[in-house]
Formats: C-alpha cells, sequence, structure tokens
C-alpha cells in the first residue's frame, strides 16, 4: 500500500503514522522528521533547509523531490510507503505520481482554533523522535515512552504557527481537490480521541 497522509500542521499525521505504519508494515516517511534531522548533522540539504524550516516557509520543491526520490527508492519501499509531509504542493505531488503514484490519500480535517493549541502545547523527543502534548505529560521534560529528553521545535513558537497554517491554506490545501479529482481522497475526521482517528482511518482504508 503506498499511501500519503495530508493534513494541516497539528493534525496528528506523525502519530496516527506510527500506528498505521505497524498494522500495514510499510515506512514511515516524515519530511519534516528527515529535514530536522538534516539540520542537525548539518549535511548540504540540511544547512540549505534551515532557515526555511525554522520561520516555518516550505523548503523549495526540488530540495524535496530529490530527497523523497531516493527515498523512495531504498528497499525498504518495495512493499509500499505512507508518507507524512509530503506531498505539500502541487508540483510536488505531480513529482510523485511519477516516482511511484500513491494508491490513497488520507486527508486528516482538524479545525484551525483547535490547531494552535495542540501545536504549543507539542513536545518532541529528542532520541525516538515520538511526539506529546503537554496535558498528558507528568515531567513536561521527559518522554513517557523512552525516557529521553523532550523539546519544543523552534517552529512551534507561536508566532511560526500563523505562518505556517498560512502556507498549509494558501499551498497545501489545493492538494486536497487534486486527490479529489484523481479519486483518491479519504477523508477522515481528526478531532476524536487518537485512538477514536485510528480507527477512522484503518475504517477509510478497508473501506
Ligand atoms: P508539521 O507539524 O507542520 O506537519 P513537519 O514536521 O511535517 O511539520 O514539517 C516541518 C517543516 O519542514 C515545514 O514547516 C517545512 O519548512 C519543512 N517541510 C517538511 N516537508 C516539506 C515539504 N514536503 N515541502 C517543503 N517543506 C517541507
Ligand atoms: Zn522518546
Amino acid at each position: 500500500m503506498k499511501l500519503v497522509f495530508l493534513g494541516p500542521p497539528g493534525a496528528g499525521k506523525g502519530t496516527q503514522a506510527e500506528k498505521i505504519c505497524q498494522e500495514m508494515s510499510i515506512p514511515h516517511i516524515s519530511t519534516g522528521d528527515m529535514l530536522r534531522s538534516a539540520i542537525a548533522s548539518a549535511t548540504p540539504t540540511g544547512l540549505r533547509a534551515k532557515a526555511f524550516v525554522e520561520t516555518g516557509a516550505l523548503v523549495p520543491d526540488e530540495v524535496l523531490i530529490d530527497m523523497v526520490r531516493d527515498r523512495l527508492n531504498e528497499a525498504d519501499c518495495a512493499n509500499g510507503y505512507l508518507l507524512d509531509g509530503f506531498p505539500r504542493t502541487v508540483h510536488q505531488a505531480q513529482a510523485l505520481d511519477e516516482i511511484k503514484a500513491p494508491d490513497m490519500v488520507v486527508d486528516m480535517e482538524v479545525e484551525d482554533e483547535h490547531l494552535l493549541s495542540r501545536l504549543t502545547g507539542r513536545r518532541v523527543c529528542r532520541a525516538c523522535q515520538g511526539t506529546f502534548h503537554i496535558s498528558t505529560l507528568k515531567d513536561e521534560n521527559v518522554c513517557p515512552s523512552c525516557g529521553g529528553e523532550l523539546y519544543r521545535r523552534k517552529d512551534d513558537a507561536p508566532e511560526t504557527i500563523q505562518n505556517r497554517l498560512n502556507v498549509y491554506h494558501t499551498q497545501t490545501a489545493p492538494l486536497i481537490d487534486f486527490y479529489r479529482r484523481a479519486g483518491k481522497l479519504a477523508p477522515v475526521n481528526g478531532e476524536g480521541t487518537p485512538e477514536e482517528v485510528t480507527a477512522a482511518i484503518l475504517r477509510a482504508l478497508r473501506g
């Protein structure tokens, strides 16, 4: 199964992707995670991407398309993939159709007013990359899953979040229509509990 997860920042794509990938034995490919790790190790891609990522702008299409093409050609993608964070523009979607077209696109829908608190309260584990909301944490600094150190992403600062939501609405939301017209869109309500959303995604995929 070749799957794309679409939806605004904070919709829960990363959390749900982890569960669906376990269920379906396909690799979870998060372009945000790939970029953050490239930035942390100061690779050429990381150096190029840093200023875009930190201000909530999109990294240029050609950087992402090359990165995703290389990743999808690795052996573990032979049985499919789950892309989280890519494509984010119509140009990226057209490129993906030429690399390895998705079978289905899950669109996780959450209202903007809920996204703000999800993103400002989000913490990420330096060790396992897990994401958590402060409302569920006993200790804001310790990963409940592996004990690693939690931090707040630079682009989860309130002043950057509005920028990311604007970028989503102008550049990424047009993909909803792109994939609807291709007959691949599976809309899912992203506002329930994590368990409810997982169940809704699995129903949509098996539908
Ligand atoms: P989000 O929580 O917004 O879904 P991600 O971790 O997916 O965050 O992405 C973080 C940042 O990485 C984006 O704001 C953007 O700067 C960059 N990025 C990730 N994927 C892409 C992409 N497909 N195209 C351009 N930029 C991207
Ligand atoms: Zn962890």
